[in-house]
């Protein structure tokens, strides 16, 4: 007999699998989704496992097939297991990463009479027994159904007790899925249109004229209409179109249609470049890694914006067609790159499937038995498409791999890059890495022989303006200094409006985040910082102190700049309100936008902005870090750092790195026209070796230092973090329980003598109140984190956070 090691869908579980008997009638695969008894309830689970023995004494029956073709392939199986261990998730979230959309359904239960009843005495029943025993004579009843009509409680009774004698038998069937295909409107008329006519005269006479209007319309066509378009054409709400249906007049109708989210892109089909002699060699070595001539399997391919990474991607791909395999291609923000999609869509035209989690429940549930059934060539898109289920993968390809939205902050908290790594292990895939900045640890990996490290130096076309725009760097102390209170220095009021005088266009750009939090001397720029974490205090109004958000260490704010005696030291960075106020009155007369997330919330809104944007609607455009991705904008001749300072001192040991990558970033929106560009940064540190290094594109000289103090202070690659999050409605009961958790890790870790483990907090978190509840932190650090965490029972309340990417 076999057995299977079944994964349930219960919170009970958590990373554990549970044995269960095979029985004779079914044929049981690894992947598989079955129903399985748990408790008193049946529940959904994935088979991971087959087995001759069980791994307790006792085992139950596998009760059901749910879906006779496996869900998951043994590779993708083998991921969710390493990331349930690896971020300490329970077994079946990993699991459904990878499932259908919708595939987590209710069971409904239903109760049947037995196919052989045995005998019995009708007298012995009481008078509802009797009632449901005549119900299910008719045949088969919902549970549901019965509950209403004896009641919850007596209805569970009642069929337990005719279940217990054998005069019922209960049977389990999936409640209705939540996806249904997708169905759009359409009207016409249904009357002759000599009559609609005449109708449309008399609603007219009765100063109905919406309704008019949309009888002639129909009048006029030959095919029903979808209602989109009717209500586009026609300018009217759905209530005219009920009326004239309630009328006679029009008749409506539901039509199934396909979604497709490729629908809106026009595409001619495009071919492959001539490529320079840096992506030949390039691409050149990653071919021989897809025909096995290599055995390494993981590349990070390191070029600045427009150096041709994404042209490589595209031959790579092209490649792994040609051999009968498929592709992953992962972007940071799906909605922020229709650029790229367009390239990929316009290279393997109809073969390119669009996943992200903005899609609806219905499209992505077709996208997902599309691409399983082999459909595509490629899939496309953010974080979560690493799951889909691509057949016969070949390649996973991670565009900007440094990218903080890589990293999934909900659970499971995985991060999509090693997962891509992992998974590329499994099923014997190739990964492109690819990024203008890489992220320090991944280049780390890359110089130690981990990745192979593929180098594109150079622009591919850098005639027509497109090489990469000067960069200013001016230093705001000089600007107190000469009397000059505005938020823009006078090198970059003179620059703007030299910029919009000559028709271009200017980008603005604040990283609002850690804004307002930490202080600065107005006059040189100096910011507190903790002594033991080398992290910016934060100031928190109430009580007017500054604190370490990393060790707790509170400190008095200053009276004066220890650095330069000013009395001006408690300065705290702008927002963006204070720039708009500030830009409509250096700039009265121009014409600005703003786009950051609280102006993007709806769907559609940032291809509207940009869109606005790009038709020379506004000269300037105010935006936070969300314009730093790769948008091309080739009137932009000028992009404003409004202040580099505040990324800078965001308490985060991680603060220089992305400072770097956003300013390259930000700095590569400039000058990608004819017209050429120019790119200011203002800082209070100038010398500061991020701002230094993003002046002049040198990431190697940015990477040196930064690997420095990595090492100096210990801080990853050069170990792991794993960060604790408690969160309670009652600050002081959070505190409490952080210490506690922390003695009892600390005990552990003395206990094993565990020397390279070590504790930091706890501390009140950078964002110390989130949704009414307080939250404290700890970080450990030490070379693996996580296998002491597995084995400490972890109370509920607390969240925790294996490789976290940003520690605020
Ligand atoms: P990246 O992905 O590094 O930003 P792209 O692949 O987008 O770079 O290339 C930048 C621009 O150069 C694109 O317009 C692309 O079409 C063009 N390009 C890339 N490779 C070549 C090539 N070998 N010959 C001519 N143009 C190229
Ligand atoms: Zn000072
Ligand atoms: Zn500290």
């Amino acid at each position: 007999m076999g057995y299977a090691e079944v994964s349930v869908n219960s919170p009970i579980a958590q990373r554990r699998t549970f044995s269960y008997t095979i029985p004779p009638s079914l044929s049981i695969d690894v992947g598989q989704a079955v129903w399985v008894p748990f408790g008193d309830k049946l529940l959904q689970g994935i088979v991971v496992e087959l087995s001759d023995y069980p791994s307790v004494a006792e085992t139950r029956e596998i009760a059901g097939v749910i879906d006779p073709r496996p869900l998951l392939s043994p590779a993708r199986v083998g991921l969710a297991r390493w990331i349930s261990e690896h971020y300490l998730s329970p077994l079946f979230e990993a699991v459904a990463l990878m499932l259908p959309p919708g595939f987590e359904r209710k069971v409904l239960t239903f109760i049947s009479g037995p196919s052989s009843p045995p005998e019995y005495d009708l007298a012995s029943l009481n008078q509802e027994q009797r009632h449901v025993l005549e119900l299910i004579q008719q045949g088969k009843i919902g549970l549901k159904e019965l509950e209403k009509v004896l009641g919850k409680k007596k209805a569970q009774t009642v069929v337990s007790q005719l279940v217990g004698r054998g005069l019922a038998v209960r049977s389990y069937e999936l409640g209705p899925i939540k996806v249904r295909p997708k169905e759009e409107l359409y009207l016409s008329l249904s009357v002759k249109s000599s009559e609609a006519q005449q109708e449309a005269a008399r609603l007219r006479g009765k100063k109905a004229v919406k309704q008019a209007a949309l009888l002639d319309f129909l009048t006029q066509q030959t095919e029903p209409v979808s209602w989109v378009e009717v209500r586009h054409k026609v300018n009217c709400d759905k209530a005219v179109a009920d009326a004239l249906f309630s009328k006679g007049l029009v008749t409506v109708q539901y039509v199934g249609v396909k979604r497709d989210p490729l629908a809106d892109y026009c595409m001619p089909l495009s071919y492959p470049l001539s490529l320079t002699v840096a992506q030949r060699s390039a691409l050149e070595t990653i071919k021989s890694s897809l025909q096995g001539d290599i055995s390494l399997s993981a590349f990070l391919l390191h070029g600045v914006t427009g150096s041709g990474k994404t042209e490589i991607y595209l031959q790579a791909l092209a490649e792994v067609v040609k051999q009968g395999r498929r592709g992953i291609v992962l972007v940071p923000e799906i909605a922020l790159t229709p650029q790229t999609i367009e390239r990929f869509a316009s290279r393997f035209p109809r073969k390119v499937a669009i996943l992200h989690s903005k899609l609806s429940l219905g499209e992505q549930y077709d996208e997902w038995h599309r691409i399983r059934d082999g459909e595509f060539d490629v899939v496309i898109g953010s974080r979560s498409a690493i799951f889909a289920p691509q057949p016969d993968l070949g390649l996973i390809v991670l565009d900007e791999e440094h990218e903080w939205t890589y990293k999934q902050s909900d659970r499971p908290r995985y991060h999509a890059r090693d997962v891509a790594i992992k998974l590329a292990e499994l099923t014997g895939a190739v990964v492109i890495l690819g990024s203008a900045t890489p992220d320090v640890e991944t280049f780390y990996h890359a110089q130690g022989g981990d990745y192979q490290l593929l180098q594109l130096p150079e622009r591919v076309t850098p005639s027509e303006g497109a090489s990469l725009p000067q960069v200013e760097v001016v230093d705001l102390r000089d600007e107190l200094k000469a009397g000059n209170r505005s938020l823009f220095s006078r090198s970059l009021s003179q620059a703007m409006a030299k910029s919009i005088a000559c028709g271009g266009q200017v980008i603005l750009f604040l990283n609002r985040r850690g804004a307002a939090t930490f202080i600065q001397c107005r006059r040189c720029g100096f910011v507190l910082r903790c002594k033991r974490c080398e992290v910016a205090l934060t100031y928190h109004f109430a009580g007017d102190v500054l604190l370490c958000h990393r060790c707790n260490y509170r400190t008095a704010v200053p009276r004066v700049c220890p650095r330069c005696l000013s009395p001006r030291i408690k300065f705290l960075g702008i927002g963006t309100q204070r720039l708009e106020q500030e830009v409509s009155r250096t700039f009265p007369q121009t014409r600005w936008l703003r786009w950051d997330s609280d102006v993007t919330k709806y769907k559609g809104s940032h291809q509207e902005i940009l869109g606005k944007f790009r038709a020379h609607e506004a000269d300037i455009l105010i935006g936070t870090q969300m314009i730093a991705k790769g948008l091309d904008l080739p009137q932009v001749t000028l992009v404003g750092v409004v202040s580099a300072d505040t990324g800078l001192n965001l308490p985060d040991f991680r603060a220089g790195e992305r400072t770097f990558q956003l300013l390259c970033q930000v700095a590569g929106r400039a000058g990608r026209g004819r017209l050429g560009g120019q790119v200011i940064i203002q800082t209070y540190a100038p010398e500061h070796y991020a701002i230094q290094a993003a002046a002049k594109y040198d990431y190697d000289a940015f990477y040196n230092k930064e690997i420095n103090y990595r090492r100096q202070l210990r801080n990853p690659p050069f170990s792991r973090l794993a960060c604790l999050t408690y969160s309670q409605t009652n600050d002081a009961v959070c505190q409490r329980e952080a210490e506690r958790m922390k003695r009892l890790i600390t005990q552990e870790i003395d206990s094993r003598g565990i020397a390279d483990l070590s504790l930091i907090g706890p501390a009140p978190a950078f964002i110390h109140r989130l949704r009414g509840r307080f939250r404290w932190q700890l970080i450990l650090r030490g070379s693996e984190p996580s296998a002491l965490l597995s084995e400490l029972p972890i109370p509920q309340g607390w969240a925790v956070d294996i490789d976290p990417v940003g520690l605020v």
